[in-house]
């Protein structure tokens, strides 16, 4: 239900929020049925990276690689077991969607990442992995406003007694909406679980990893402007108020409806 008491009339997904973020019209002629998208310097890396990491909690859930016994291996050792059990991982995923391009590249980014998380579950016990791992790659849904939000997040991590609430990207994207994404995915874990989340975003490039956090201040700042971007979505497709092209024109390259946009 709906905080007022009704049934949600609308249905976004998280993307379509961030979409309208970027872009009113963008949004506005996707959701009429325009097919398009915002193409990045994209070479599939991404997906391939997601993929991978999905596998690799994957394989943390069901141990093959934490069932090694590694209690007593020297750190040095530690990342070479797990390294190797990563390219493994890498190259079963490489051969089976026929990645070409840039696949040095790719593992440069798998390993620093990877081996960063596969660390954190070392040297535990299932139970212990059970417990920590809260969610992986899981489907959410949450009512905002007068909307039903459908989203996808990456992994809900409980590290002692804080629960993290884990993005991990390429740089590959237009990284200045990522503040939108998490703040949303933040609003509806929180209210699913009714406990607070502390939302961090990975980054990984040339094999460096970055995590940039977001304060609670910085959160509940977004959230009105966020509740007001999904208040003119709905305007939008009620003919309520009329979309508005990008001012910044230099996401347009990008974007795939600009002929039909006749910017
Ligand atoms: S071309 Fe630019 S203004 Fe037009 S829909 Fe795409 S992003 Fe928006």
């Amino acid at each position: 239900m709906g905080t007022d008491g009704y049934l949600p009339q609308y249905k976004f997904t998280v993307s379509e929020v961030v979409d309208a973020f970027r872009c009113p019209m963008y949004f506005f002629l996707k959701r009429s049925g325009a097919k398009g998208s915002f193409v990045y310097k994209s070479d599939g890396i991404g997906t391939l990276f997601h993929s991978i990491l999905n596998k690799i909690v994957n394989e943390i859930k069901s141990p093959t690689l934490f069932k090694i016994d590694i209690a007593d291996k020297p750190l040095i050792e530690l990342d070479k077991i797990i390294t190797e059990e990563l390219y493994r991982l890498f190259l079963e995923e490489v051969k089976r969607k026929d990645y070409t391009r840039n696949l040095d590249t790719a593992w440069k980014e798998i390993e620093t990442m990877g081996l960063f998380f596969s660390k954190k579950f070392t040297r535990k016990s299932e139970q212990e992995v059970n417990d920590m791992l809260i969610f992986t790659e899981r489907h959410i849904e949450f009512i905002m406003n007068n909307a039903h939000i459908k989203g996808k997040i990456d992994l809900l991590l409980k590290e002692g007694m804080t629960i993290s609430l884990i993005d991990y990207k390429t740089k590959e994207e237009d990284i200045s909406t990522d503040v939108i994404q998490i703040s949303l995915y933040k609003y509806g874990i929180e209210e699913m679980l009714g406990e607070r989340v502390i939302p961090k975003i990975f980054y990984v490039s040339n094999g460096v990893l970055e995590e940039k956090r977001f304060t609670e201040k910085e959160y509940q700042k977004m959230l009105p402007i966020i509740k007001n971007k999904i208040l003119d979505m709905e305007n939008y497709i009620e003919g309520r108020a009329k979309p508005y092209r990008s001012k910044n024109t230099g996401i347009c390259n990008f974007c795939t409806l600009k002929r039909i946009c006749s910017v």
